[in-house]
Protein backbone atom coordinates (compact mmCIF):
# COMPACT_ATOMS: atom_id res chain seq x y z
CA UNK A 1 0.00 0.00 0.00
CA UNK A 2 1.13 3.66 -0.87
CA UNK A 3 2.74 4.81 2.92
CA UNK A 4 1.04 8.48 1.26
CA UNK A 5 -2.36 6.74 2.27
CA UNK A 6 -1.87 6.67 5.48
CA UNK A 7 -2.07 10.11 5.89
CA UNK A 8 -4.36 12.17 7.66
CA UNK A 9 -6.69 14.34 5.10
CA UNK A 10 -6.38 17.64 4.79
CA UNK A 11 -9.54 18.12 6.42
CA UNK A 12 -8.57 15.41 9.13
CA UNK A 13 -5.75 17.98 10.14
CA UNK A 14 -8.12 21.26 9.71
CA UNK A 15 -10.48 19.84 12.07
CA UNK A 16 -7.38 19.56 14.67
CA UNK A 17 -6.44 23.50 14.06
CA UNK A 18 -8.18 26.83 15.66
CA UNK A 19 -7.24 29.88 16.63
CA UNK A 20 -6.83 31.26 12.42
CA UNK A 21 -9.74 32.15 10.16
CA UNK A 22 -10.81 29.18 8.09
CA UNK A 23 -9.26 30.02 4.84
CA UNK A 24 -5.64 30.93 6.66
CA UNK A 25 -6.16 27.34 8.70
CA UNK A 26 -6.65 25.33 5.55
CA UNK A 27 -3.51 27.16 3.92
CA UNK A 28 -1.81 26.01 6.95
CA UNK A 29 -3.19 21.99 7.00
CA UNK A 30 -2.75 21.87 3.18
CA UNK A 31 0.97 22.67 3.79
CA UNK A 32 1.57 20.17 6.68
CA UNK A 33 0.32 17.46 4.81
CA UNK A 34 1.71 18.59 1.21
CA UNK A 35 5.31 18.36 3.31
CA UNK A 36 4.29 15.13 4.76
CA UNK A 37 3.86 13.70 1.22
CA UNK A 38 7.04 14.91 0.50
CA UNK A 39 8.71 13.08 3.20
CA UNK A 40 7.20 9.70 2.52
CA UNK A 41 7.94 9.96 -1.09
CA UNK A 42 11.86 10.05 0.24
CA UNK A 43 11.31 7.28 2.48
CA UNK A 44 11.13 9.02 5.71
CA UNK A 45 8.49 7.91 7.96
CA UNK A 46 6.00 10.56 9.34
CA UNK A 47 2.87 9.50 11.03
CA UNK A 48 -0.24 11.12 11.64
CA UNK A 49 0.39 12.70 14.68
CA UNK A 50 3.50 14.41 13.59
CA UNK A 51 1.75 15.89 11.08
CA UNK A 52 -1.35 17.84 13.40
CA UNK A 53 1.92 18.46 15.19
CA UNK A 54 3.21 20.44 12.44
CA UNK A 55 0.08 21.87 11.15
CA UNK A 56 -0.40 23.30 14.73
CA UNK A 57 2.83 24.85 15.27
CA UNK A 58 2.70 26.62 11.95
CA UNK A 59 -0.79 27.96 13.53
CA UNK A 60 1.67 29.49 16.25
CA UNK A 61 4.40 30.78 13.68
CA UNK A 62 1.66 32.42 11.60
CA UNK A 63 -0.72 33.92 14.74
CA UNK A 64 2.33 35.08 16.45
CA UNK A 65 2.90 37.09 13.42
CA UNK A 66 -0.26 38.66 13.93
CA UNK A 67 -1.01 42.02 14.82
CA UNK A 68 -1.60 41.85 18.48
CA UNK A 69 -0.87 43.30 21.94
CA UNK A 70 2.53 43.45 23.94
CA UNK A 71 3.93 44.29 26.61
CA UNK A 72 6.55 46.58 26.84
CA UNK A 73 8.91 46.21 28.94
CA UNK A 74 11.94 47.83 26.92
CA UNK A 75 12.22 51.22 29.28
CA UNK A 76 11.40 52.93 25.96
CA UNK A 77 8.49 54.67 26.00
CA UNK A 78 7.81 55.61 22.50
CA UNK A 79 9.69 52.52 20.98
CA UNK A 80 8.45 52.65 16.98
CA UNK A 81 8.84 48.95 16.64
CA UNK A 82 6.33 48.65 19.52
CA UNK A 83 3.86 51.07 18.00
CA UNK A 84 5.04 54.44 19.97
CA UNK A 85 2.32 55.90 22.06
CA UNK A 86 -0.17 54.28 23.56
CA UNK A 87 -3.54 55.99 23.47
CA UNK A 88 -5.69 57.40 26.36
CA UNK A 89 -9.00 55.98 27.35
CA UNK A 90 -10.71 59.02 26.07
CA UNK A 91 -9.27 59.19 22.76
CA UNK A 92 -9.99 55.18 22.27
CA UNK A 93 -13.13 55.92 22.81
CA UNK A 94 -13.89 58.98 20.88
CA UNK A 95 -12.33 56.56 17.66
CA UNK A 96 -14.29 53.54 19.00
CA UNK A 97 -17.81 56.10 19.04
CA UNK A 98 -16.53 57.56 15.01
CA UNK A 99 -15.51 54.33 14.03
CA UNK A 100 -18.86 52.42 14.95
CA UNK A 101 -21.11 54.34 13.12
CA UNK A 102 -21.61 57.25 10.51
CA UNK A 103 -20.10 60.84 12.15
CA UNK A 104 -19.84 64.25 10.39
CA UNK A 105 -16.73 63.67 9.31
CA UNK A 106 -17.06 66.34 6.17
CA UNK A 107 -20.48 67.05 6.77
CA UNK A 108 -21.93 70.03 8.26
CA UNK A 109 -24.76 69.44 10.77
CA UNK A 110 -26.16 73.00 10.97
CA UNK A 111 -26.18 73.74 7.70
CA UNK A 112 -26.80 70.11 6.27
CA UNK A 113 -24.41 71.18 3.82
CA UNK A 114 -20.99 69.35 3.14
CA UNK A 115 -18.01 70.12 5.62
CA UNK A 116 -14.55 69.45 5.70
CA UNK A 117 -12.03 66.93 7.57
CA UNK A 118 -9.81 69.86 8.70
CA UNK A 119 -12.48 71.10 11.19
CA UNK A 120 -11.40 67.81 13.04
CA UNK A 121 -8.68 67.85 15.54
CA UNK A 122 -6.87 70.65 13.81
CA UNK A 123 -8.32 73.63 15.31
CA UNK A 124 -7.51 72.01 18.93
CA UNK A 125 -4.35 71.50 17.82
CA UNK A 126 -3.95 75.25 16.50
CA UNK A 127 -5.29 76.54 19.89
CA UNK A 128 -3.02 74.27 21.93
CA UNK A 129 0.45 74.91 20.26
CA UNK A 130 -0.68 78.52 19.74
CA UNK A 131 -0.73 78.31 16.16
CA UNK A 132 -3.16 80.18 13.44
CA UNK A 133 -3.74 76.91 12.12
CA UNK A 134 -2.86 73.39 11.78
CA UNK A 135 -3.65 70.79 9.27
CA UNK A 136 -3.07 67.12 10.24
CA UNK A 137 -1.66 64.63 7.94
CA UNK A 138 -0.85 60.87 7.92
CA UNK A 139 3.02 60.92 9.56
CA UNK A 140 5.26 64.12 9.84
CA UNK A 141 7.22 62.09 7.20
CA UNK A 142 3.67 63.25 4.93
CA UNK A 143 4.08 66.74 6.47
CA UNK A 144 7.72 67.32 5.69
CA UNK A 145 7.20 65.95 2.50
CA UNK A 146 3.90 68.02 2.36
CA UNK A 147 5.62 70.81 3.28
CA UNK A 148 8.37 70.83 0.46
CA UNK A 149 6.37 69.61 -2.38
CA UNK A 150 3.00 72.58 -1.73
CA UNK A 151 6.28 75.39 -1.10
CA UNK A 152 9.37 74.28 -1.97
CA UNK A 153 9.05 72.29 -5.69
CA UNK A 154 11.21 74.08 -7.78
CA UNK A 155 12.50 76.16 -5.69
CA UNK A 156 15.25 76.22 -2.92
CA UNK A 157 15.59 75.38 0.74
CA UNK A 158 18.52 76.19 3.05
CA UNK A 159 19.45 73.41 5.55
CA UNK A 160 22.06 73.62 7.69
CA UNK A 161 24.87 70.31 7.00
CA UNK A 162 24.56 69.77 10.70
CA UNK A 163 20.64 68.63 9.92
CA UNK A 164 20.83 66.62 7.11
CA UNK A 165 19.96 63.38 9.08
CA UNK A 166 18.44 60.32 8.41
CA UNK A 167 15.31 60.23 10.98
CA UNK A 168 15.13 55.90 11.16
CA UNK A 169 12.78 53.82 8.47
CA UNK A 170 15.18 55.38 5.92
CA UNK A 171 13.52 58.88 6.23
CA UNK A 172 16.79 60.67 4.96
CA UNK A 173 16.13 64.80 4.83
CA UNK A 174 17.94 64.83 1.21
CA UNK A 175 15.91 61.97 -0.21
CA UNK A 176 12.76 63.42 1.00
CA UNK A 177 14.26 66.81 -0.11
CA UNK A 178 14.90 65.26 -3.63
CA UNK A 179 11.34 63.65 -4.11
CA UNK A 180 9.75 66.86 -3.09
CA UNK A 181 11.50 68.88 -6.54
CA UNK A 182 12.78 70.81 -3.95
CA UNK A 183 16.23 72.03 -4.22
CA UNK A 184 18.51 71.47 -1.56
CA UNK A 185 20.93 74.28 -0.59
CA UNK A 186 23.85 73.11 2.45
CA UNK A 187 25.12 75.73 4.53
CA UNK A 188 27.59 75.63 7.32
CA UNK A 189 29.57 71.96 8.42
CA UNK A 190 28.65 69.51 9.99
CA UNK A 191 29.39 70.69 13.74
CA UNK A 192 29.04 74.13 13.46
CA UNK A 193 26.60 76.19 11.38
CA UNK A 194 25.24 79.95 11.84
CA UNK A 195 22.50 82.22 11.12
CA UNK A 196 24.95 84.08 8.40
CA UNK A 197 25.72 80.75 7.05
CA UNK A 198 22.13 80.92 6.26
CA UNK A 199 21.84 84.69 5.31
CA UNK A 200 24.47 83.96 2.77
CA UNK A 201 22.64 81.31 1.02
CA UNK A 202 19.19 83.51 0.36
CA UNK A 203 18.82 84.33 -2.84
CA UNK A 204 15.15 84.78 -4.80
CA UNK A 205 15.02 81.66 -5.15
CA UNK A 206 14.95 80.63 -2.03
CA UNK A 207 11.25 79.15 -0.94
CA UNK A 208 12.06 78.05 2.68
CA UNK A 209 15.11 77.56 5.14
CA UNK A 210 14.25 74.11 6.83
CA UNK A 211 15.65 73.52 10.42
CA UNK A 212 15.81 70.06 11.29
CA UNK A 213 15.46 68.47 14.79
CA UNK A 214 18.29 65.70 15.38
CA UNK A 215 15.50 63.29 16.68
CA UNK A 216 17.30 60.54 17.25
CA UNK A 217 21.09 62.01 17.54
CA UNK A 218 22.84 64.18 19.75
CA UNK A 219 26.29 66.24 18.74
CA UNK A 220 28.36 67.33 21.77
CA UNK A 221 31.44 69.21 21.64
CA UNK A 222 32.25 72.10 19.64
CA UNK A 223 28.67 72.69 17.88
CA UNK A 224 26.90 75.28 17.33
CA UNK A 225 23.07 75.76 15.28
CA UNK A 226 21.66 78.59 14.37
CA UNK A 227 18.42 79.70 16.12
CA UNK A 228 15.00 80.03 15.04
CA UNK A 229 14.77 83.23 15.70
CA UNK A 230 18.27 84.13 14.39
CA UNK A 231 16.19 82.61 11.24
CA UNK A 232 12.53 84.38 11.05
CA UNK A 233 14.40 87.79 9.77
CA UNK A 234 16.77 86.67 7.00
CA UNK A 235 13.64 87.11 4.50
CA UNK A 236 12.16 83.41 3.69
CA UNK A 237 9.86 81.44 5.76
CA UNK A 238 11.41 79.51 8.66
CA UNK A 239 10.06 75.66 8.41
CA UNK A 240 11.00 73.72 11.37
CA UNK A 241 10.83 70.03 11.80
CA UNK A 242 10.66 69.50 15.24
CA UNK A 243 10.04 65.89 15.15
CA UNK A 244 8.71 64.70 18.91
CA UNK A 245 5.82 67.31 19.12
CA UNK A 246 6.09 68.71 22.55
CA UNK A 247 3.82 71.03 22.54
CA UNK A 248 4.62 73.55 24.77
CA UNK A 249 8.38 73.26 26.50
CA UNK A 250 7.31 74.98 29.61
CA UNK A 251 4.79 71.22 30.09
CA UNK A 252 2.04 73.62 31.76
CA UNK A 253 0.14 70.17 32.07
CA UNK A 254 2.49 68.36 34.76
CA UNK A 255 2.98 70.07 38.06
CA UNK A 256 6.90 70.11 37.48
CA UNK A 257 9.05 69.92 33.96
CA UNK A 258 10.78 66.90 34.00
CA UNK A 259 14.60 67.15 33.49
CA UNK A 260 15.01 64.08 30.85
CA UNK A 261 13.25 66.41 28.51
CA UNK A 262 16.50 68.83 28.79
CA UNK A 263 15.98 71.57 26.02
CA UNK A 264 14.11 70.21 23.70
CA UNK A 265 12.13 72.49 21.60
CA UNK A 266 8.11 73.08 22.10
CA UNK A 267 6.21 73.41 19.25
CA UNK A 268 4.65 76.75 21.12
CA UNK A 269 8.01 78.18 21.19
CA UNK A 270 9.19 77.50 17.81
CA UNK A 271 6.48 79.22 16.78
CA UNK A 272 6.95 82.34 18.90
CA UNK A 273 10.42 82.59 17.34
CA UNK A 274 9.37 83.21 14.16
CA UNK A 275 8.21 79.90 12.80
CA UNK A 276 6.53 79.92 9.99
CA UNK A 277 5.21 76.17 10.51
CA UNK A 278 5.96 73.47 12.42
CA UNK A 279 5.75 69.89 11.45
CA UNK A 280 5.51 67.39 14.20
CA UNK A 281 4.04 64.05 14.69
CA UNK A 282 0.94 62.42 16.60
CA UNK A 283 2.71 59.38 18.42
CA UNK A 284 5.51 60.86 19.81
CA UNK A 285 5.76 63.12 22.41
CA UNK A 286 2.47 64.14 22.02
CA UNK A 287 1.11 60.63 23.39
CA UNK A 288 -1.77 60.38 20.19
CA UNK A 289 -2.41 58.48 17.69
CA UNK A 290 0.29 58.03 14.27
CA UNK A 291 -0.41 61.43 12.95
CA UNK A 292 1.53 64.19 11.40
CA UNK A 293 0.79 67.95 12.37
CA UNK A 294 1.46 70.84 10.48
CA UNK A 295 0.92 74.01 12.05
CA UNK A 296 1.64 77.46 12.01
CA UNK A 297 1.05 80.65 9.30
CA UNK A 298 -2.57 80.48 8.30
CA UNK A 299 -1.96 81.16 4.48
CA UNK A 300 0.66 78.69 4.57
CA UNK A 301 -1.30 75.91 5.77
CA UNK A 302 -4.38 76.77 3.20
CA UNK A 303 -1.92 76.54 0.77
CA UNK A 304 -0.64 72.76 2.13
CA UNK A 305 -4.72 71.61 2.20
CA UNK A 306 -5.64 72.64 -1.70
CA UNK A 307 -1.80 70.81 -3.02
CA UNK A 308 -2.92 67.49 -4.40
CA UNK A 309 -0.73 65.29 -1.71
CA UNK A 310 -2.80 66.86 1.10
CA UNK A 311 -5.98 64.68 -0.37
CA UNK A 312 -2.85 61.13 -0.97
CA UNK A 313 -1.97 61.63 2.97
CA UNK A 314 -5.42 62.69 4.66
CA UNK A 315 -6.11 61.21 7.76
CA UNK A 316 -8.31 58.62 8.79
CA UNK A 317 -11.43 59.47 10.81
CA UNK A 318 -10.45 57.63 13.89
CA UNK A 319 -7.21 59.27 13.93
CA UNK A 320 -9.09 62.30 13.78
CA UNK A 321 -11.12 61.37 16.87
CA UNK A 322 -8.39 60.58 18.94
CA UNK A 323 -5.99 63.00 17.87
CA UNK A 324 -8.79 65.78 19.02
CA UNK A 325 -9.42 64.08 22.10
CA UNK A 326 -5.80 63.71 22.70
CA UNK A 327 -5.52 67.48 22.36
CA UNK A 328 -8.39 68.43 24.46
CA UNK A 329 -6.64 66.93 27.22
CA UNK A 330 -3.76 69.19 26.82
CA UNK A 331 -6.62 72.50 26.62
CA UNK A 332 -8.42 71.19 29.59
CA UNK A 333 -4.53 71.10 31.09
CA UNK A 334 -5.12 67.14 31.92
CA UNK A 335 -2.45 65.96 29.98
CA UNK A 336 -0.65 64.01 32.98
CA UNK A 337 -3.90 61.72 32.42
CA UNK A 338 -2.13 60.87 28.65
CA UNK A 339 0.02 57.09 28.64
CA UNK A 340 2.76 58.57 27.46
CA UNK A 341 3.17 61.49 30.32
CA UNK A 342 1.62 59.22 33.18
CA UNK A 343 4.17 56.46 32.65
CA UNK A 344 7.29 58.69 32.01
CA UNK A 345 6.72 60.87 35.45
CA UNK A 346 5.85 57.90 37.65
CA UNK A 347 7.67 58.19 41.07
CA UNK A 348 10.91 55.93 41.04
CA UNK A 349 10.19 54.58 44.22
CA UNK A 350 6.91 53.76 43.00
CA UNK A 351 8.68 51.95 40.39
CA UNK A 352 11.27 50.31 42.98
CA UNK A 353 8.39 49.05 45.06
CA UNK A 354 6.92 47.40 41.85
CA UNK A 355 10.08 45.65 41.29
CA UNK A 356 10.16 44.23 44.63
CA UNK A 357 6.66 42.95 44.30
CA UNK A 358 7.40 41.22 41.42
CA UNK A 359 10.91 39.97 42.19
CA UNK A 360 9.99 38.94 45.71
CA UNK A 361 6.73 36.29 44.05
CA UNK A 362 9.52 34.93 41.39
CA UNK A 363 12.56 33.15 43.03
CA UNK A 364 15.79 34.02 40.76
CA UNK A 365 14.88 37.94 39.84
CA UNK A 366 16.31 40.68 41.41
CA UNK A 367 15.28 44.64 41.61
CA UNK A 368 17.44 46.73 39.33
CA UNK A 369 18.07 50.46 38.32
CA UNK A 370 17.86 51.23 35.20
CA UNK A 371 18.02 53.88 32.86
CA UNK A 372 15.02 54.41 30.34
CA UNK A 373 14.03 56.43 27.52
CA UNK A 374 11.43 58.48 25.98
CA UNK A 375 12.62 57.14 22.33
CA UNK A 376 10.98 57.11 19.06
CA UNK A 377 13.84 60.14 17.96
CA UNK A 378 13.35 62.18 21.05
CA UNK A 379 15.38 63.85 23.51
CA UNK A 380 18.53 61.60 22.21
CA UNK A 381 21.00 60.83 25.22
CA UNK A 382 18.48 62.02 27.92
CA UNK A 383 17.17 59.16 30.21
CA UNK A 384 14.72 58.67 32.59
CA UNK A 385 15.49 57.35 36.18
CA UNK A 386 13.82 53.76 36.22
CA UNK A 387 13.79 50.20 37.79
CA UNK A 388 12.94 47.21 36.77
CA UNK A 389 13.14 43.46 37.08
CA UNK A 390 16.45 41.49 36.43
CA UNK A 391 16.75 37.86 35.16
CA UNK A 392 19.86 36.99 37.14
CA UNK A 393 19.08 33.96 39.82
CA UNK A 394 17.99 31.57 36.56
CA UNK A 395 20.80 31.43 35.09
CA UNK A 396 22.11 29.55 37.59
CA UNK A 397 19.80 27.20 37.84
CA UNK A 398 19.74 26.69 33.40
CA UNK A 399 23.35 27.89 33.02
CA UNK A 400 21.98 27.59 28.85
CA UNK A 401 19.94 29.97 29.57
CA UNK A 402 21.84 33.46 28.86
CA UNK A 403 20.03 36.81 28.91
CA UNK A 404 19.18 36.35 25.07
CA UNK A 405 17.16 33.03 25.59
CA UNK A 406 15.11 34.71 28.46
CA UNK A 407 14.33 37.97 26.43
CA UNK A 408 12.94 35.24 23.70
CA UNK A 409 11.37 32.94 25.98
CA UNK A 410 9.81 36.00 27.10
CA UNK A 411 9.21 37.15 23.72
CA UNK A 412 7.12 33.89 23.42
CA UNK A 413 4.49 35.20 26.34
CA UNK A 414 4.08 38.98 24.60
CA UNK A 415 6.74 40.51 26.65
CA UNK A 416 9.30 42.37 25.43
CA UNK A 417 12.10 43.05 27.60
CA UNK A 418 16.03 44.21 26.74
CA UNK A 419 19.18 43.28 28.44
CA UNK A 420 21.55 45.17 30.69
CA UNK A 421 24.82 44.34 32.17
CA UNK A 422 24.36 40.83 30.44
CA UNK A 423 21.01 40.21 31.89
CA UNK A 424 17.44 40.39 30.51
CA UNK A 425 16.17 42.86 32.17
CA UNK A 426 11.97 43.83 32.35
CA UNK A 427 11.69 47.73 33.17
CA UNK A 428 9.06 48.97 34.71
CA UNK A 429 8.99 52.37 33.24
CA UNK A 430 6.96 51.58 30.13
CA UNK A 431 4.85 49.47 31.63
CA UNK A 432 1.27 50.07 33.48
CA UNK A 433 0.89 48.64 36.85
CA UNK A 434 -2.38 46.30 36.11
CA UNK A 435 0.43 44.51 33.50
CA UNK A 436 2.64 43.51 36.84
CA UNK A 437 0.53 40.27 36.91
CA UNK A 438 1.22 39.47 33.52
CA UNK A 439 5.15 40.03 33.88
CA UNK A 440 5.18 37.54 37.26
CA UNK A 441 3.24 34.91 35.26
CA UNK A 442 5.85 35.30 32.76
CA UNK A 443 8.84 35.08 34.73
CA UNK A 444 7.49 32.21 36.98
CA UNK A 445 7.00 29.78 33.58
CA UNK A 446 10.34 30.69 32.27
CA UNK A 447 11.61 26.93 31.62
CA UNK A 448 14.78 25.74 33.45
CA UNK A 449 13.69 27.21 37.00
CA UNK A 450 13.37 25.09 39.85
CA UNK A 451 10.83 26.35 42.51
C1 LIG B 1 9.99 61.09 13.92
C2 LIG B 1 10.43 62.15 13.04
C3 LIG B 1 10.00 62.20 11.71
C4 LIG B 1 9.08 61.17 11.14
O1 LIG B 1 7.83 61.25 11.76
P1 LIG B 1 6.74 60.09 11.56
O2 LIG B 1 5.54 60.57 12.30
O3 LIG B 1 7.34 58.85 12.09
O4 LIG B 1 6.50 59.99 10.09
C5 LIG B 1 10.44 63.24 10.92
N1 LIG B 1 11.27 64.17 11.40
C6 LIG B 1 11.70 64.17 12.68
C7 LIG B 1 12.63 65.24 13.15
C8 LIG B 1 11.30 63.16 13.54
O5 LIG B 1 11.72 63.15 14.80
Amino acid sequence: MDPRRSLPSVDRVLRCLSGLPHALALDVAREAVEKARHQLGQGVEVSGEAVIEDARRRVGQVSRGLLQPVINATGVLLHTNLGRAPISAAALEAACKVGEGYSNLEFRLEEGARGSRRDHAGPALARACGAESALVVNNNAGAVLLVLAGLARGRQVVVSRGELVEIGGGFRIPDVMAESGARLVEVGTTNRTRARDYAAAVTPETALLLKVHPSNYRMIGFVEQARVDQLASLGAPVVVDAGSGLLDESTPWLSRRPTWLGDELGVRQCLEHGAALVTFSGDKLLGGPQAGVIAGRADLVEQLARHPLARALRPDKMTLAALEATVFAYLDGDAAQIPFWRLATVPLEELVARAGAIAAEVPGTEVVRTEAAAGGGSLPGLTIPSAGVAVGGLAATAPEMVAAAVLRELRGRRVVGRTEGGLAVLDLRSVEERSDRVLVEALASLPGRRD
